[in-house]
């Protein structure tokens, strides 16, 4: 879906879509399981030069591999989104776009229209957590064997003797 200034100019337009998996396409690492669903609504903000905001909920299950056992971790984004969209200033002299402090939150956007799709896998991809784990506490896997330590225990801690035991029974 997208969103053209001329007809925001004219009113807000309101959304209600389901994206199915592969549409958006977030990263290679992340997949999405079923449908993206996303409603809310896009307005061109007034006495600005050209600001559209984009506010509203979008909720998706993805899947990614745990970061410790490598066994697929789910993570579910359902939650509120409300962001601001710029047209891209040109400057004269060299073409950057100094932002001030606090504004950090502003994307910017070329030509006369706004993407949904960019603008939900964007806020996508900042829902999901940095550390993304299959279940609390996974034990991940044994450094020694490769066994995953969530279904088995091998042993390999057990029989690893510490290095200092080692010293000392060196000096017996
Ligand atoms: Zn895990
Ligand atoms: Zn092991």
């Amino acid at each position: 879906m997208i969103f053209s200034l001329s007809e925001l100019e004219h009113h807000p337009i309101l959304f209600d879509v389901t994206y199915a998996p592969g549409e958006i396409g977030f990263s290679e690492e992340l997949r999405q399981k079923g449908g993206l669903h996303a409603a809310g609504k896009a307005e061109l903000l007034r006495n600005t030069l050209g600001e559209v905001r984009i506010r509203g909920h979008v909720k998706v299950e993805l899947e990614t591999d745990c970061d410790r056992c490598l066994e697929p971790a789910a993570i579910g984004v359902d939650n509120d989104f409300d962001l601001f969209y710029r047209p891209v200033v040109k400057t004269s002299s060299h073409g950057e776009v100094h932002l001030e402090e606090g504004e950090i939150d502003i994307s910017f956007y070329e030509g006369d229209s706004v993407g949904l799709r960019d603008a939900l896998r964007e806020h996508v991809l900042l829902s999901v957590p940095m550390q993304k784990v299959c279940r609390e506490g996974c034990k991940g896997l044994c450094p020694e064997c490769g066994a995953n330590l969530n279904e088995k225990s091998c042993g390999c801690a057990a029989q690893r003797v510490d290095p200092r035991l080692t010293a000392l029974k060196d000096l017996s």
